[in-house]
């Protein structure tokens, strides 16, 4: 399996140079984009990995199923149904949207930003920082990982510079989706994308999604497998944004992307993968990440749709 890591490694590597970083928040552009990781953790309790698997970048919205867990967690599957629906937008993850659809929970799901920032008011704590605070710890317990914390630098450029998701939580509230101050909720949705993680965090994390929201390491069950069930659901329809339909032919298992570089891949009962490599392609997803998981897919077999 090492080896099957390594040949993906470089049989890929060609993309790393055909991506671009990120640019849209002034810290991510300083990536370096020849960093290529992947890591495997499964049933079996067997840890393989290839490249700059210790590399650490920002989750961005590989949090987004963290933030959707969280809420279901704290408010239970029907207020987070009935605040942001399930249906894939084929829209960009920061498009307004709404120019031929009315801004309503119908239209908007978990993965996007939109929907992602109103899922952090149905985190419980007295302040934004109590629920972000939630978060992260849950974050780290699920991840096995107490050190994840939050990079400062980036967190500051998202805070400086995300004048969109402003305004997309302003949509929400005009539209009467969400009550609490703005500034307040986007600043936890900005503290949240900052996280950072190692490919071996996100694909612990991956492997407690596969296996029914129990620690495959330790047997500790940490979510409900309800919750669980709910989150790969909407992984698999929306976790890559506009390019889920695409993924979902080409490797065909529940993941989630962020502008970070980061991929985490859910295989059902049977592994956590975490890929990274910051040179994304159009739709914002890792170019030498998604290629590294069709070729793992189909040597391993992993589509769920056989
Ligand atoms: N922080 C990023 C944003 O809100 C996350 C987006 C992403 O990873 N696709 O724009």
């Amino acid at each position: 399996m090492n080896a099957l890591l390594n040949d993906i490694i470089k049989s890929c590597a060609h993309y790393t140079e055909e991506g671009a970083v990120a640019n849209y928040i002034p810290e991510l552009a300083k990536a370096d984009p020849s960093k290529f990781g992947i890591y495997v953790l499964t049933h079996f309790g067997q840890q393989f990995s290839a490249g700059d698997c210790n590399a650490e970048f920002t989750m961005q919205s590989v949090i987004k199923p963290l933030i959707l867990l969280m809420a279901l967690f704290d408010s239970g599957i029907q207020a987070v149904h009935d605040l942001v629906g399930v249906e894939a937008t084929g829209k960009p993850f920061d498009a307004f949207n709404y120019s031929d659809q009315a801004l309503t929970s119908a239209n908007i799901n978990p993965m996007i930003n939109t929907g992602s920032i109103a899922l952090c008011t149905l985190i419980k704590g007295d302040t934004y920082r109590d629920k972000f605070d939630r978060l992260l710890e849950f974050t780290r317990k699920i991840a096995a990982n107490p050190n994840m914390d939050i990079d400062e630098a980036v967190y500051a450029s998202e805070k400086a510079t995300g004048n969109k998701n402003r305004a997309l939580g302003y949509m929400l509230k005009a539209y009467g989706m969400i009550n609490d101050n703005i500034e307040d909720v986007v600043d936890c949705y900005f503290r949240a994308c900052s996280v950072k993680a190692t490919c071996a965090d996100l694909a612990r994390i991956a492997s407690v999604f596969s296996n029914k929201g129990k620690d495959i390491l330790t047997g500790e069950q940490l979510f409900d497998p309800k919750y669980c069930k709910y989150v790969n659901a909407i992984l698999m329809t929306c976790g890559m944004y506009d390019g889920s339909g695409e993924f979902a032919l080409r490797v065909g298992f529940p993941a989630k992307s962020g502008v970070g570089g980061g991929i985490m891949g859910v295989v059902p009962g049977k592994m956590g993968i975490g890929v990274f490599s910051p040179a994304l392609d159009c739709k914002g997803n890792s170019l030498a990440g998604v290629n590294a998981l069709e070729i793992l897919s189909r040597e391993l077999d992993l589509s769920v749709f056989l």
